[in-house]
C-alpha cells in the first residue's frame, strides 16, 4: 500500500519535475554562455548564476548580483530568451526598473519594449507543459506567437 500510495503522489507532480530534471543542464550551458556573450558588453561584476524551475517568473537577481534563471527559458523563442538574460544582467547595475535601467536594457535590445510585451503573453505554465506532456498540436502555435 504504501508503495502505491508513493507512487501515486510522486506522478502528480511528474511532468514538471522530470521536465526540470531533464533539461535544467542544457537550459544552464545556454543561458550561461548567453549571459557570458552579453555581459561581454556590460561587464558588470556577475554573481552566481542559478537555474530554478518556477511557475511564473522567468528571471531574477539579488542584491548580490546573483543570477535566477527559469529552465523553461529553454523553450523561448531565442529572441524572448535574450531579452530576459539581457535583462536580468542590467539589474546588477541598476536594481529598479527605472529610466537608466531601460536605457541599459536598451543598449543591447532596442525593442525591449516588444519583448516584453510578446513575454507576458506567454505564460510560464504553459511553456513547462510544452516541455512535457501537452499535446504537440498546441506547441508550434503557442512558440509561433
Ligand atoms: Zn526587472
Amino acid at each position: 500500500m504504501r508503495r502505491t500510495r508513493s507512487r501515486t503522489s510522486s506522478l502528480r507532480n511528474t511532468s514538471g519535475r522530470r521536465s526540470y530534471l531533464t533539461h535544467k543542464e542544457s537550459a544552464r550551458a545556454l543561458i550561461t554562455d548567453r549571459v557570458i556573450h552579453f555581459n561581454k558588453h556590460y561587464n558588470l561584476p556577475l554573481g552566481k548564476i542559478a537555474i530554478r524551475n518556477q511557475v511564473s517568473r522567468w528571471g531574477s537577481c539579488s542584491k548580490k548580483g546573483n543570477l535566477n534563471f527559469n529552465y523553461k527559458l529553454l523553450f523561448l523563442p531565442a529572441e524572448l530568451r535574450d531579452y530576459v538574460i539581457v535583462h536580468e544582467i542590467c539589474h546588477v547595475k541598476e536594481f529598479n526598473h527605472g529610466p537608466n535601467f531601460w536605457n541599459l536594457v536598451g543598449e543591447v535590445v532596442p525593442d525591449h519594449r516588444a519583448m516584453n510585451k510578446a513575454l507576458r503573453k506567454i505564460n510560464a505554465k504553459v511553456v513547462a507543459n510544452m516541455a512535457s506532456d501537452l499535446p504537440t498540436n498546441l506547441q508550434p502555435q503557442i512558440l509561433q506567437k
